[in-house]
C-alpha cells in the first residue's frame, strides 16, 4: 500500500504573494494525482493532523517551538527574515506538514508500505532555527520516528539545494547515512554541502555530498548519482529510505542555475525506487521539497507516484487538469519528455571537468574512512 499525505490545510503554509514558495503547487499536484485516477485501492490518501509539541521536540528545542507558537518575528530563531517571514497561522500550518511526515514514518513502523508527503521535505530547518522557507524539519522528524524500528536509515536528497538541516541533525549519527546532491554551495544557498563535510565522531563518513557545477544537466546528474548512490546502498544496506524529491533542479526553476529536465529527474527517482526495492524491501518515505516552477512541480510529483506504483509514465495529461492549470496559473504545463538541455561545448567541458574533480575528491576522502565503499 502507498499512503499519500495531502490536506487542503497545506495551503495555509503560505509566506505571501511575493514569496516563491507558492502553495498552489501542492494543490495542483494533488488535483493532477486525483484526475489521473491514482487515488484507488493501491494508494490511500491521508489528511495529517498537526504534530504535537512532544513530537516536534524530537528535533526542535522547546524555546524554538514556543517562539514559532508566538508567531512573532524573532531573527534569533530565524523567524521574520525575507526567506522565512512570519505569517498568521505559521505554527499550525508548519505543525500539519510535520505531522504528515511523522505519521508516514509511524505507519512504516507498523506495516511494510511506502509513503509520500507532498508537503514535506523542509530540509533547511535547524533544531533552534527556521531557514530557507523551512520552519520545522519534517524530514528529520520522520527519520527520528523511524529510528524506533530501524537502525540503518538512508536519506537521499536530490533537491537543488543542499539538505543542510538534515545533515547537521544527524551529523554524528552512524545510523543515518545522509546523501545530498545539489548545486554547489559556491553558487547557491545555503552555501554548504561540500565533499569534505563527512560527518563527525561516530558519524564520520556517514554524510555524503556531491556539489554540482552550475548548469549541470541530466547526463551530469545521472553520472554522479550512479557513481555514488548504488555503492552507498550496497555498503550501508539500509532498512528504510527517506527521499527528499525537490524538483528545483529543473532548467525552468527560477531559484537555481541547473539544467535537469523532467526526464532526468524521473530517471533519478526511478533509480531510487529500484534500489529501495532491491535493498530495503521497498520501504520508501518520499517527500516533496523545493520546486518553484508551477509548470513542473505537479507533473514531477505525479510522476513520482506513478513510479512508486510501478506504472509507466503517461504521455498525456488529463484535459480537465490542463484546463484547471490554465485557469489557475495561465499557460500550459510541461509534459514528459520535456526539452533536452544541451549547454555549449565549452560550458559542458567545464562542467565535466569540475564534476570529475569533485567525484575524485569525494572518493579519495571517503576511502580514508570507509575504503570498502568505492
Ligand atoms: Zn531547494
Amino acid at each position: 500500500m502507498i499512503y499519500l499525505y495531502y490536506t487542503d490545510k497545506f495551503q495555509g503554509y503560505n509566506f505571501g504573494p511575493e514569496h516563491p514558495l507558492n502553495p498552489i503547487r501542492l494543490a495542483l499536484a494533488y488535483e493532477l494525482i486525483e484526475e489521473s485516477g491514482l487515488l484507488d485501492s493501491q494508494t490511500m490518501q491521508i489528511r495529517p493532523s498537526p504534530a504535537s509539541e512532544e513530537d516536534l521536540h524530537m528535533v526542535h528545542t522547546l524555546e524554538y517551538i514556543e517562539s514559532v507558537r508566538l508567531e512573532l518575528p524573532d531573527l534569533a530563531f530565524g523567524l521574520g527574515s525575507d526567506d522565512t517571514p512570519v505569517f498568521p497561522g505559521i505554527f499550525e500550518a508548519s505543525r500539519i506538514i510535520a505531522g504528515g511526515s511523522i505519521d508516514a514514518a509511524r505507519r512504516m513502523l507498523r506495516e511494510d508500505c511506502s509513503t509520500f508527503n507532498l508537503g514535506g521535505g523542509l530540509h533547511h530547518a535547524f533544531p533552534t532555527q527556521a531557514a530557507g522557507f523551512c520552519v520545522f524539519n519534517d524530514v528529520a522528524l520522520g527519520i527520528c520516528a523511524l529510528k524506533k524500528r530501524f537502525s540503518r536509515i538512508l536519506y537521499l536528497d536530490i533537491d537543488g539545494h543542499h539538505g543542510d538541516g538534515v545533515q547537521q541533525i544527524f551529523y554524528e549519527d552512524p545510523g543515518v547515512l545522509t546523501f545530498s546532491i545539489h548545486e554547489s554551495g559556491h553558487y547557491l544557498f545555503p552555501g554548504t554541502g561540500f565533499v569534505d563535510e563527512m560527518g563527525a565522531g561516530p558519524g564520520l563518513g556517514f554524510s555524503v555530498n556531491v556539489p554540482m557545477p552550475m548548469y549541470a544537466g541530466d547526463q551530469d546528474y545521472l553520472l554522479a548519482f550512479e557513481e555514488v548512490v548504488p555503492k552507498l546502498f550496497e555498503w550501508f544496506r539500509p532498512q528504510v529510505v527517506v527521499a527528499q524529491l525537490g524538483v528545483d533542479t529543473h532548467y525552468s526553476d527560477p531559484l537555481t542555475s541547473l539544467n535537469v529536465t523532467l526526464t532526468g529527474y524521473t530517471q533519478m527517482v526511478r533509480r531510487i525506487i529500484e534500489l529501495t526495492n532491491k535493498y530495503a524491501c521497498g520501504r520508501l518515505l518520499a517527500l516533496g521539497g523545493g520546486g518553484y516552477s508551477l509548470e513542473v512541480v505537479p507533473v514531477a510529483w505525479t510522476s513520482v507516484l506513478h513510479l512508486m506504483r510501478n506504472e509507466p509514465l503517461p504521455e498525456y495529461l488529463p484535459p480537465c487538469w490542463v484546463e484547471l492549470f490554465s485557469n489557475m496559473v495561465g499557460g500550459e504545463p510541461l509534459t514528459l519528455p520535456d526539452m533536452e538541455m544541451k549547454p555549449g561545448k565549452e560550458t559542458q567541458k567545464r562542467i565535466t571537468s569540475e564534476l570529475s574533480g569533485t567525484l575524485q575528491e569525494l572518493k579519495r576522502l571517503q576511502s580514508a574512512i570507509h575504503p570498502e565503499i568505492f
